[in-house]
């Protein structure tokens, strides 16, 4: 199960939240549902497991821009 770390916007209270559903996870100190989610990653400390990170956040930048110009392919042909 997913296990998201979460910092509050309004009291800056951090806190880790194991997340069910879709359920709006709310701050534990003061109630906000306006949270920033940080890392769903075990903890690693190590600089070898952080450029894993990157470089993964990479690929996901890549294929996300793949996706994107695929849309405007479809758009292209559908309005010819
Ligand atoms: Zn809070």
């Amino acid at each position: 199960m997913p296990i998201y770390e979460y910092a509050c916007d309004d009291c800056g209270h951090e806190f880790e939240l194991l997340v069910l559903g879709s359920r709006t996870p709310a701050c534990k100190e003061c109630g906000s549902e306006a949270l920033t989610k940080k890392l769903s990653l075990p903890r690693v400390h190590s600089e070898a497991s952080r450029q894993r990170g990157l470089s993964a956040a990479r690929k996901r930048d890549q294929k996300l821009g793949t996706d994107r110009m695929q849309e405007r392919v479809e758009y292209e042909s559908n309005h010819d």
